[in-house]
């Protein structure tokens, strides 16, 4: 229990921060694992972990020690200097994500400024069109916010990045009427997470990697969401078969240290952006980077790709087996997973949820969104799945 209590720090909070985030719905104090507590001192599940973001859970020994020593000895330099740690995660990184050799890493602080930073790479092919999927999420920066497409994000700041065509996601003719030899960059999730877990069809990004190829079009594949172990390997692309000109990755490089990193694939589109054209005081710095390197490491070590794939095929025979009248569907793959309703009643389960010491999410009203730390045992998720049915209870029709 901590000092003060959930009412009184909810009060504060209410008083002294810009209210973009609405109310929390609690104050949490400290992790251990996949558990967190909040000031009453009430222990959750974590089945969201920061929306995909602690791989690792709370408080992981590799972790900590590696942001201990690192601190210890040097949190940050400027982009004049570089780093072992940087160097290591860059070299660590295009390793596990197969890029071809003259491929490199632009390292930022969060998912939005990697995909800024891809929005200024397209800009360097002398065209300014974009696509992106309808539903997509891509951040809140202006850059990042036009590719967004939610209008409720987007219409209190238009004007926007111009020139951004929205398709309707696996819609192969729309895709095709869309790229042409105008496009800079085709922007596209695998698995579009804030829209409710919804997957591109492998056929689809297969096409997109044709199309783009074809008309001289980057392909950007935004990972930011469903890279590093997330989706079961260490990318989702690499379930598809293609190889995209360009990823962003953020969220669960770092294990919750900010991060954010633009790969560029192969020499040719790495040599777009040249000295001076981009920058970022804090992005790449030893201490982020060295918290990044133990989360692959340990990604690596303890085999949490293949636990990641079987505790989310687990999860999913173990939903649909409840054999529940409002359950539709779980889909997803890997631990990043929805469990789809057949009615909207998703923020009252998640509320529900909450109550009974289980962190969810619903990113649509129709859907749980589960992102649970890639360390999570099947046991754990028994505790959530036992807990289900009666926090469905008496929803449904007419309520
Ligand atoms: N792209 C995707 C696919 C995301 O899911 C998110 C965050 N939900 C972002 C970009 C933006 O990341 P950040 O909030 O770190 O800026």
């Amino acid at each position: 229990m901590s000092v003060l209590d959930n009412a009184t720090y909810l009060d504060r909070y209410a008083r002294s921060m810009i209210g973009v985030f609405g109310r929390p719905k609690t104050v949490l104090t400290r992790g251990e694992g996949c558990y967190v507590w909040d000031a009453d001192g009430k222990r959750y599940l974590d089945l969201l972990a920061g929306i995909a973001v602690n791989a690792l859970g709370h408080g992981h020994p590799a972790l900590v020690d590696a942001v201990c020593t690192q601190a210890a000895s040097m949190i940050h330099v400027s982009n004049f200097f570089a780093t072992p740690p940087q160097i290591e995660l860059a070299e660590r990184l295009l390793s596990v994500a197969e890029a071809p050799s003259g491929s490199a890493v632009f390292f930022a602080n969060s998912g939005s400024e990697a995909v800024e930073a891809a929005v200024k790479l397209s800009r360097r092919t002398g065209r300014t069109g974009l696509v992106a999927a309808e539903a997509a999420f891509h951040g809140r920066t202006m850059g990042a916010l036009a590719l967004t497409h939610k209008p409720a994000y987007r219409e209190p700041f238009a004007p926007l990045v111009p020139s951004v065509t929205h398709v309707p996601l696996n819609d192969e003719a729309a895709l095709r009427a869309a790229v042409g030899t105008d496009t800079a960059a085709l922007f596209l999730e695998c698995i579009q997470g804030e829209a409710g877990v919804v997957a591109a069809d492998p056929s689809y990004l297969q096409l997109a990697r044709e199309l783009t190829a074809a008309t001289g079009t980057l392909l950007v594949v935004d990972e930011v969401q469903t890279g590093v172990g997330r989706t079961g390997t260490w990318f989702a692309f690499q379930q598809a078969g293609i190889v995209p000109d360009a990823i962003t990755v953020a969220k669960g490089l770092a294990g919750g240290v900010p991060i954010g990193a633009l790969l560029t694939f192969g020499p040719e589109v790495s040599g777009l952006l040249t000295a001076g054209q981009h920058g970022s005081t804090f992005g790449g710095n030893p201490l982020a980077a060295a918290a990044g390197l133990t989360v692959l490491t340990t990604i690596e070590k303890d085999g949490l790709l293949q636990h990641a794939t079987r505790v989310g095929s687990y999860l999913a025979d173990s939903v649909m087996a409840l054999g529940h009248p409002l359950i539709a569907d779980v889909r997803g793959a890997g631990l990043l997973r929805a469990i789809v309703l057949n009615a909207d009643v998703a923020v009252t389960v998640v509320d529900r949820a909450l109550s009974a010491g289980f962190i969810t999410n619903a990113p649509t009203p129709d859907v749980i969104r589960l992102t649970p730390p890639l360390v999570i045992t099947a046991a754990q998720m028994d505790t959530f799945v036992a807990a289900l049915p009666t926090l469905l209870d008496g929803l449904g029709q007419g309520s």
